[in-house]
């Protein structure tokens, strides 16, 4: 691709052609690599300035009901340390993570059947009467549209549902039989009709992911449209089937991470945990790449180490304080801030 062609192909990503994409995704000329970088960062900076939204990460439960391969907490891995925190155990993680300056909570679990709708309806509700001003994100995998329909009334705004993957043979190789990508797209699609802000996304170097994989993952994204967008590298855990796979590269996750940022650069992206796991400066690296969210952990330090998706996870020894005022200092040395804001999608 001769070098003056960039500027325009990166301004029309959202209409790249696939061929094109690839050729981005895959070139090895590091002139092409940084100049997306500074195209995406760019972008990023247009619209949200050097602000950096936080949201609270609460990993409330590691039972999980599901088989995914790659994740730790799979049902079969009988090595897990199981936990669940209770309504109080919840509610003071935001009470701590308010005062600390959240606004935006995300309650994440396996597929736990004791969080019946009822269950969590209850503690939806007690978060938004405690915190008014507050979103609530939920990332707790796929459920009924009745289900979503009901958490939804009771106050969550928002829910992550990472399609994992935009090639059904692709997802059959990461999932048992019981899961498909059809139910995935499904719950998606519902997801968005009944109001909620949703954002999805997959594992960069997942095995057996090819890049014609990553492609469809783009236009997947590209037309759906969501108003978050969350990609990190996989990384085995050491009692799961692909404990001998190898982790996905910083490189291809911050390409991917400037690509979608310029396919839609209003969309929320995380610096994700899994960036700052195989990197020392992960996270930093993903917000000069285009990312504009972090999430850092509100969990209790002691369930910490249980929530254990994928091996060496960082910041599983800290308190929520130490976490943020660590990532406030990292952020400001290259020059972004970290501000107290619900963190909406504008439109
Ligand atoms: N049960 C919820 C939450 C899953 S955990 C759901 O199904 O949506 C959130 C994300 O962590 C998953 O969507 C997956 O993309 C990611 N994840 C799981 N195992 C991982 C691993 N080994 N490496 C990197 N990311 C992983």
């Amino acid at each position: 691709m001769p070098n003056e062609n960039y500027d325009n192909i990166f301004s029309n990503l959202a209409e790249a052609s696939a061929s094109n994409l690839k050729e981005i995704l895959i070139t090895p000329d590091q002139k092409l690599h940084d100049a997306l970088l500074a195209a995406s960062r760019a972008t990023a900076l247009k619209q949200f300035g050097n602000k950096i939204y936080i949201r609270g990460l609460i990993e409330f439960t590691n039972y999980c009901k599901n088989d995914c391969y790659y994740c730790g907490i799979r049902c079969s891995n009988n090595k897990a340390n199981r936990y669940r925190l209770n309504k109080e155990q919840i509610l003071s993680c935001c009470a701590n993570g308010y005062e600390l300056g959240f606004r935006t909570f995300v309650l994440q679990g396996g597929e736990d059947p004791f969080f019946s709708d009822e269950v969590l309806a209850d503690i939806i509700i007690a978060i938004k009467k405690n915190h008014p001003d507050c979103a609530l994100t939920l990332s707790i995998g796929e459920r009924s549209l009745e289900s979503y329909e009901a958490l939804f009334t009771a106050g969550a705004d928002r829910y992550l549902l990472r399609h994992e993957t935009a090639n059904p043979t692709h997802y059959s190789l990461l999932h048992p039989e019981t899961l498909s990508l059809a139910n995935r797209l499904h719950c998606l699609k519902n997801l968005k009709e009944i109001g909620y802000q949703v954002g999805t996304g997959f594992m960069v170097g997942s095995p057996f992911q090819t890049t014609d994989n990553l492609i469809e993952d783009l236009l997947l994204i590209n037309k759906f449209k969501p108003q978050m967008i969350g990609i990190g590298p996989f990384i085995p855990h050491h009692d799961t089937p692909f404990r001998d796979k190898n982790s996905g590269t910083l490189q291809q996750t911050l390409r991917l991470i400037a690509m979608l940022r310029l396919m839609l650069p209003k969309a929320l992206i995380p610096a994700t945990t899994a960036l700052g796991t195989i990197d020392p400066c992960g996270r930093e690296q993903g917000i000069l790449a285009g990312a504009n969210v972090v999430m850092p952990n509100l969990s209790p330090v002691m369930v910490r180490s249980k929530y254990s998706l994928y091996d060496n996870k960082i910041c599983t020894g800290e308190e929520a304080a130490e976490c943020i005022n660590c990532l406030r200092t990292r952020l400001q040395k290259i020059g972004y801030e970290i501000v107290i804001d619900r963190g909406d999608y504008q439109k």
